[in-house]
């Protein structure tokens, strides 16, 4: 369906003048190497002429998009996802070509308009999805680049292979943990354990709660799962609860912290003879890792605790029902779970 991005004052070919002219995009199909597509135009138009018309870089722009739809449709990287691959090493488009060998602009052809063959796409996914192979790479054909810059690409490069061996080793010991819960069930909210969106909940708290110590995040976390359940009838992350003396609390909890690693920072605080976790934001949150009706679940869960302590966030939540019909140590069943006062 068309829409209406905006309106121009913009120099009309037709009309040879300047004057108001309508931005719009449009679905539309074309054909690539003889393959039809379909994909989003960007035009202007004309209300006198009542014609349309583009200027070249929305030309260049078009003929990307058809040819990106073509890409995913042929299981092709798109520019876009070129883009992202190259950004996880730090490099720009010659940098990133030079690493794989490549001629200097293999790669900006790539992003800004040619469709690669398909042995420069597998070289691309493997080098993306195997950081270790990145260095590879970059190791033979080093003296494609300068020592400078050699030696910072490697540092990048090794400490992002670094990262995400430690999250790979992290996600397979929760995965192990939750090896029982492989079905959806009433422990699991109906749902599986989803450790990326864990993650991203423990990220939005962390960004939004002005001082999240771990305890009151583990709440946080069985709040919007709970929530979201009632709401929903299913959890938000898949994560299992235990009911434990300091409050409901995710299996596995100490090894889902350290996966995600790359999101927070935790530093430890000293009161008298007490040490206290401090959960800190590192990064961004991707909120389109997330549905409209998660999001809005995250931000009732902010609302309504971010300036609770943690011994009134305890006490609130003793008079749950999910509390009150288990004991320590207990699973609690998201079919309590979704009885908890709304909010
Ligand atoms: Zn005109």
């Amino acid at each position: 369906m068309a829409e209406i991005m905006k309106k121009v004052n913009y120099n009309c070919p037709f009309c040879d003048e300047a004057h108001e002219i309508t931005v719009i995009k449009d679905s539309t199909k074309a054909l690539v190497n003889s393959m039809p597509v379909e994909y989003e135009e960007i035009y202007y138009y004309c209300p006198k002429e009542d014609d349309k018309f583009a200027p070249k870089e929305i030309v260049n722009k078009n003929l990307l998009a058809a040819k990106d739809s073509y890409r995913s449709l042929n299981e092709l990287l798109t520019s876009h996802e070129i883009k992202e691959t190259r950004s996880l090493y730090e490099v720009n488009q010659k940098e990133f070509a030079n690493m794989l060998g490549w001629g200097d602009i293999t790669i900006q052809r790539y992003e800004k308009k040619s469709i690669q063959d398909e042995t420069y796409d597998q070289k691309m996914r493997f080098v993306r999805d195997n950081p270790k192979s990145a260095l590879d790479e970059l190791e033979r054909n080093k003296d494609k680049f300068d020592q400078e810059r050699y030696e910072e690409i490697r540092e990048t490069v090794s400490d992002f292979v670094e990262t995400t061996s430690v999250k790979y080793f992290y996600k397979e010991i929760i995965e192990t943990l939750y090896i029982d819960y492989k079905e959806e069930s009433q422990e699991n909210g109906y749902k599986t354990l989803d450790i990326e969106k864990a993650e991203n909940m423990i990220a939005f708290f962390s960004q939004h709660i002005s001082s999240l110590y771990k305890v009151k995040l583990m709440k946080l976390l069985w709040y919007a799962d709970s929530l979201f359940c009632k709401k929903y009838g299913r959890g938000m992350s898949g994560l299992v609860y235990k009911r434990l003396h300091l409050g409901a609390t995710p299996k596995a909890h100490e090894e889902i912290l350290k996966y995600s690693q790359t999101s927070i920072e935790i530093i430890e605080e000293y009161f008298d003879e007490c040490i206290a976790y401090k959960v800190l934001p590192k990064g961004n949150v991707d909120l389109s890792k997330f549905s409209i009706e998660e999001i809005a679940v995250l931000q009732a869960v902010v609302e309504k605790f971010n300036h609770m302590g943690s011994k009134d966030i305890n006490d609130y939540m003793q008079k749950e029902v999910a509390y009150k019909a288990t004991t320590d140590g207990e699973t609690i069943p998201y079919s309590l779970e979704r009885k908890i006062n709304g909010f």
